[in-house]
């Protein structure tokens, strides 16, 4: 094999699933073995076409608006959260809800409800239309305004200059965000608001693995689908470091055209991408070069949230007991 020919794959660490995406693909399986097909999910469980193509097989059915559930149907709410007026639908319609919202998405409600009871104009620093931005939006009596961009900050209209407070979506670009919010608290010098912190540890950690890789590889390859917040401000660190970015759903979707020149291409996976899809990559591109991997950052992830209470005791394969079990405590 010549030299030419060999490609270097710098994989990132960490990359792939976060505690929040492991725990709502689990609710979902769990849910299904304890109650048994069709579990009903609202909005995709979470932003990755092949983590929802599974659940389908198992017999999920995704659906975007409540109305489309069965009275009393089991259902299970996306990691991305929802809006009290959701909640409130299901409730009228007694749908048998289990909350798969990731707990940080729900720090960021509460925060924000606190800062609405307290009388602040609530600002929510985040992308228009994102499913987690509409949750958020309608956890928060009076709703928030949601600014994107420092032009946003620009013309955003508040009832009063010196009662305001920002909340962020939890999947952002950390740099962006803080530019942000710069421009809030430049117009709002009493601003109150959680800094960079309501950014989620799987959001900043993959961000900061693949910052340490971009000015040492020539291609950028980021496991996840377009709906994808978080793996979508992975591609933007290669792209503004001036290298190619793409966003691919899996190895099928590598164009070799890209791989022309390229010597040494990192690898990452967004928070709702599975890790087999990065070793299906490794494969393709091992049988298109000769490849050696390396890997890069060192940060070990040791968050695990709870699962509630009613899955908790649900083992896959003991779904009678759990049944029983769940009569009692549901
Ligand atoms: Fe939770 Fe962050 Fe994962 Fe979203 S990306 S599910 S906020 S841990």
């Amino acid at each position: 094999m010549s030299l030419r020919n060999t490609l270097t794959v710098v994989l990132a660490s960490p990359r792939g699933f976060c505690a929040g995406v492991v725990r709502a693909i689990e609710i979902v399986e769990r849910a299904l073995a304890l109650y048994g097909p069709p579990v009903y999910v609202r909005h995709e469980i979470v932003h990755n076409r092949h983590v929802v193509a599974r659940l389908q097989k198992l017999g999920a059915v995704f659906v975007e608006d409540v109305d489309a559930i069965p009275h009393g149907a089991v259902t299970v709410f996306s990691a991305h959260g929802v809006s009290q007026a959701v909640e409130d639908e299901a409730r009228r319609r007694h749908l048998d809800v289990i909350d798969a919202t990731c707990p940080l998405v729900s720090k960021v409600h509460r925060q924000g409800r606190r800062y609405a009871e307290r009388g602040y104009s609530v600002l929510l620093i985040g992308h228009e239309g994102h499913a987690e931005v509409e949750g958020t939006r309608g956890q928060v009596p009076g709703g928030v305004r949601v600014v994107g961009s420092v032009e946003d900050v620009g013309a955003v209209e508040v009832a009063d200059a010196a009662r305001v407070a920002y909340v962020t979506q939890t999947t952002l670009s950390v740099d962006d965000t803080r530019e942000v919010v710069d421009a809030v608290k430049a117009r709002f010098p009493e601003a109150i608001g959680p800094e960079l912190d309501d950014i989620c540890y799987a959001t900043q950690n993959r961000q900061t693995a693949v910052s340490l890789m971009v000015g040492d590889v020539d291609l950028l390859l980021v496991l996840g689908s377009r709906n994808s917040s978080n793996s979508n401000r992975l591609c933007e660190i290669g792209r503004k470091a001036g290298i190619p970015a793409y966003l691919i759903d899996d190895a099928s979707e590598i164009d070799a055209g890209w791989l022309d020149g390229v010597s040494r291409v990192g690898v990452t996976a967004g928070a709702s991408a599975p890790e087999d899809l990065v070793q299906s990559l490794i494969d393709r591109l091992s049988d298109m070069r000769a490849v050696t991997v390396e890997t890069v950052g060192d940060v070990r992830e040791t968050v695990e949230f709870r699962l509630p209470q009613v899955l908790q005791a649900a083992a896959l394969d003991r779904r009678p007991a759990i049944a029983a079990a769940a009569q009692g405590s549901r």
